[in-house]
């Protein structure tokens, strides 16, 4: 796996299910990831207006109090170039399109594999990483 990109990055996992708020910081954490977490749309607004250092938002779609959207929607306006993955269960085009149109740079499909993960991650912040 390719984990030298991902060594020392912060990353935000917004999640309200349990179980999948463990099993993606197992993941991160093997890869030498820093972790924040943040269990609803509002709390992960104000955890990336706490920490203007974080390099990337995996954002769970639905999510109690402010949904995903709105969360990004939200971020956005004081974070304009920070990478937000969408996590979605929901593989349909027109949610694929909803999501790129909405302030995401990109989505992962759950379940969620480690590799996919990975990869997703990996090369969103490799195209970050070029001069645009
Ligand atoms: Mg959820």
């Amino acid at each position: 796996m390719e984990n030298d990109l991902l060594t020392g990055k912060k990353i935000l996992i917004v999640e309200d299910d349990f179980s999948s708020k463990l099993y993606l910081n197992k993941i991160l954490e093997k890869a030498n990831v820093i972790i924040l977490n943040a269990g609803d749309g509002q709390e992960a607004v104000d955890v990336a207006f706490n920490n203007p250092d974080i390099d990337v938002i995996l954002m769970d779609i639905q999510l109690p109090i402010m949904d995903g959207y709105a969360a990004t929607k939200n971020i956005r306006e004081f974070r304009k170039n920070i990478i937000i993955i969408a996590q979605t269960a929901y593989g349909f085009l027109a949610d694929k399109e909803k999501i790129l149109n909405s302030g995401f740079n990109d989505y992962i499909i759950k379940p969620i594999l480690t590799q996919n993960l990975i990869e997703k991650l990996n090369t969103n912040l490799r195209r970050a990483k070029q001069p645009k």
